[in-house]
C-alpha cells in the first residue's frame, strides 16, 4: 500500500496552510540534505520536511499525519550518531529548529524553560554572567539542540559528576502520536510513575519534546584542571579507575589516544608527544580550599602509573586551551580519512584496560583504522572507525567491526549505547542486551502512547513495518535500493512518496530472537527478505537470520 503521489501532495499542500510556504520542504535537492544525520552509513529520503513555529503548529501536523497514516519523526539539529533521525519509513520529518525561543530564565528556581531547538551553547551564553549553567555539555553542544539532548539523554566530558541530561530536565510539555499536548512537571519530587523519565532518552519514539523545562546548576568556585600523559593506555585506564577508587569524584576525566593526539596536532599543533599512547584531562571543581588537596592526590596516582608528564592550567586561559585540544579532536579526525563513523559503548570502568586491547584486536582482524576519544571516567568509549564511504567493501568491514566493538561492551559487563542512543544503529543488538521478556515491556509502553505506530516506526525497537536494511543508500551510494533514483527525478519534482502505514497494522512486539539465537545484524552480507509493504522496506525478521 502506497501513501501515492496525489495522497501526499495533498498533505504537503494541507502541512504548508499550517507552517507557510517557507516552513516546508518537498524537491528531492531539499529532501537529500535530510537522508541522513550524523550517522551516514544509511540513508533514506523523507517524503517532506517541515519547520513548525510552535507547539500548535506541531499538534496539526501530527493530527495532519495521522489522517494521513503518514510516519513523523522529530528531527533537533541532526547531529545523531546513530541515525536516530534518519527517516527509515520515509514520512514527514518535523524539525524543531525554529522553535528555537529562551522563554524564560528563572534564577530564583534555578530553573531555565527553553523550546526544543535551542541549541546548548546558546544557553550556555544566555547564562553567562548568571553564576548558573546547565550542566549538561555533549562535545557537540555547539550545534546541537536542548530538545535532542533531552531525546537521546546526553552525556558530555562534565556529566560524570554533574549527571546526564536527565538529570537535569525538570518538566517537558509534549505531544502525543494523537495529536494531543501534556505536560508534565516542573515538579521536583513527582509522585507516581517517572513519566517524565521514561520521555527522557525516548528519541521521539513516544512523543515530540516542544517545551522544556532544565535545571540549572550553580557555577563551580573554582576549577583545577591537568592533562597527564602516558607512555601506556592501559596505565591511563588503571589510574583513572584509581582516582574513582579514592573517592574522588572530578568533573571531567577525558581520554584521547594516540591515533587522535596525531590528527589533533597535525591540524592545531597543541605540542602533544606523539609517542605518547594516551592523554587524559582531569578536571576537578568546588570550593578552593579543597581542590589543590584533590589535585595533589591525582598527580600522585598519575605519578604511580607512571605518567611521563603532568601539566597544569595556571590560568583561565590555559584551561580554555587544554578542553580546546579535547573539544577539537573529533573535528581533527576529517584529516585522517574522508569518512568516520563515531562509535559509542559503555563498560565498567575497570574494564577499560580489557576494552581497549579488544578494540585494537578488532581494527587489526577487520583491516579499519580506529581511533579513540573516551568520557573515561564514567566508562563511556567512543571508538571512531576510518573509512572511505565510497569503497563498499570497507563499509562492510566497518559495519562488521562496529558490531564486533559493542558485542566486547557487552562481554565485558557494559552496554550497546552511553550517550548516543540506539536510533538504527544499534537496533540489531537490542536483542542482544535485552531478555525478550524485557523488549516485550518496552514494545507495550510504547504501544500505550503510539498505538498505531506513528512516531518514528523503525527506531529504537523494532517493530513490523519498517526495518532498515543495512547499508542502505537513498542515493548513489552502494547497497541502493531507493525507488526514485535522483538520476531519474528532476531536483524540482516532488520525491516519490513512501509506503503509509497500512491500515490496522498488526504492531505487536515481534517474536524477540533470545540473545543466543542469531540475530539480523548490520554486518550480515544478506539483506532481509522484501516486505508486503514494497521493495523499500523489508519486514523484522523474527526469530533471527533472514
Ligand atoms: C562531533 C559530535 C560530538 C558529539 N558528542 C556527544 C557527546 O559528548 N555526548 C552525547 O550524548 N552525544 C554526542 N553527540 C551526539 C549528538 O550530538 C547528541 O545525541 C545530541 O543530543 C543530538 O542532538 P540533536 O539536536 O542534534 O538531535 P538530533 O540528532 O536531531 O536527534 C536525535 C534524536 O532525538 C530525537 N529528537 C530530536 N529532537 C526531538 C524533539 N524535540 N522531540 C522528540 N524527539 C526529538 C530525534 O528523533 C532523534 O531520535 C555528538 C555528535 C557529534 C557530531
Amino acid at each position: 500500500m502506497q501513501a501515492g503521489w496525489a495522497a501526499i501532495s495533498a498533505l504537503a499542500r494541507r502541512l504548508r496552510r499550517i507552517v507557510g510556504r517557507d516552513g516546508l520542504l518537498r524537491t528531492p535537492s531539499e529532501l537529500a540534505v535530510y537522508e541522513c544525520d550524523g550517522y551516514t552509513l544509511e540513508r533514506y529520503r523523507p517524503d517532506l520536511v517541515v519547520f513548525p513555529r510552535s507547539t500548535a503548529e506541531v499538534v496539526e501536523i501530527v493530527r495532519l499525519c495521522r489522517q494521513y497514516r503518514v510516519p513523523v519523526l522529530a528531527r533537533g539539529a541532526g547531529t545523531s550518531l546513530a541515525g536516530g533521525c534518519t527517516p527509515v519509513g520515509g514520512g514527514v520529518l518535523v524539525c524543531l529548529t525554529r522553535m528555537n525561543r529562551i522563554l524564560e530564565i528563572d534564577r530564583r528556581n534555578r530553573m531555565a524553560v527553553v523550546e526544543p531547538g535551542v541549541l546548548n551553547v546558546q544557553l550556555a551564553r544566555a547564562l553567562e554572567g548568571t553564576g548558573l549553567h546547565f550542566a549538561p555539555d555533549p562535545s557537540s553542544q555547539t550545534a546541537s539542540t536542548l530538545g535532542g539532548n533531552v531525546a537521546t539523554n546526553a552525556g558530555g566530558p562534565h556529566t560524570l559528576k554533574y549527571g546526564v541530561t536527565g538529570n537535569h530536565v525538570l518538566g517537558l510539555e509534549v505531544v502525543l502520536a494523537d495529536g494531543s499536548v501534556r505536560q508534565l512537571g516542573p515538579a521536583l519530587d513527582a509522585p507516581g510513575y517517572d513519566l517524565l523519565g521514561l520521555l527522557v532518552g525516548s528519541e521521539g519514539t513516544l512523543a515530540i519534546l516542544t517545551k522544556l523545562w532544565l535545571r540549572l546548576t550553580p557555577n563551580p568556585q573554582d576549577y583545577r584542571t591537568l592533562r597527564a600523559v602516558f607512555a601506556r593506555i592501559e596505565n591511563a585506564c588503571n589510574a583513572i579507575s584509581d582516582i574513582i577508587g579514592q573517592g574522588i569524584i572530578p568533573a571531567a576525566m577525558e581520554l584521547m589516544d594516540q591515533g587522535i593526539l596525531a590528527a589533533v596536532e597535525e591540524a592545531y599543533h597543541f605540542g602533544f608527544p606523539l609517542d605518547a599512547e594516551a592523554v587524559v584531562i582531569i578536571e576537578v571543581d568546588g570550593l578552593s580550599a579543597d581542590l589543590d588537596d584533590q589535585l595533589a592526590r591525582i598527580v600522585q596516582i598519575c605519578q604511580r602509573w607512571q605518567a611521563r608528564q603532568i601539566l597544569h592550567a595556571a590560568s583561565a586561559e590555559e584551561r580554555t586551551y587544554l578542553w580546546k585540544c579535547r573539544k577539537m579532536a573529533v573535528g581533527a579526525v576529517g584529516r585522517l580519512s574522508p569518512s568516520y563513523c563515531i562509535q559509542d559503548g559503555v563498560v565498567p570502568r575497570t574494564q577499560l584496560p580489557r576494552i581497549m586491547r579488544r578494540i585494537a584486536e578488532i581494527a587489526r582482524e577487520c583491516r579499519i583504522r580506529i581511533v579513540n576519544v573516551a568520557h573515561a571516567g564514567d566508562g563511556n568509549i567512543h571508538p571512531i572507525l576510518l573509512f572511505d564511504q565510497d569503497n563498499p567493501e570497507e563499509v562492510r568491514r566497518v559495519l562488521a567491526a562496529s558490531y564486533q566493538v559493542l558485542q566486547a561492551c557487552l562481554d565485558c559487563g557494559g552496554s550497546i549505547t552511553a550517550e548516543h542512543g540506539i536510533g538504527i544503529e544499534k537496533l540489531p543488538l537490542m536483542p542482544r542486551q535485552f531478555r525478550p521478556a524485557d523488549l516485550e515491556v518496552m514494545w507495550r509502553v510504547r504501544q500505550a502512547l503510539d498505538p498505531e505506530g506513528l512516531l518514528a516506526p523503525g527506531k529504537v525497537l523494532p517493530n513490523n513495518i519498517f526495518v532498515h536494511q543495512p547499508g542502505h543508500a537513498a542515493s548513489g551510494q552502494p547497497g541502493q535500493t531507493d525507488l526514485a533514483p535522483s538520476s531519474q527525478t528532476s531536483p524540482d519534482q516532488p520525491a516519490r512518496p513512501s509506503p503509509a502505514l497500512p491500515a490496522n497494522t498488526p504492531l505487536g512486539p515481534p517474536s524477540w530472537p533470545s540473545p543466543d539465537q542469531p540475530t539480523q545484524t548490520s554486518v550480515q552480507a544478506h539483506p532481509p527478505a522484501g516486505s508486503a509493504l514494497g521493495q523499500q522496506f523489508s519486514l523484522y525478521h523474527r526469530g533471527g537470520a533472514p
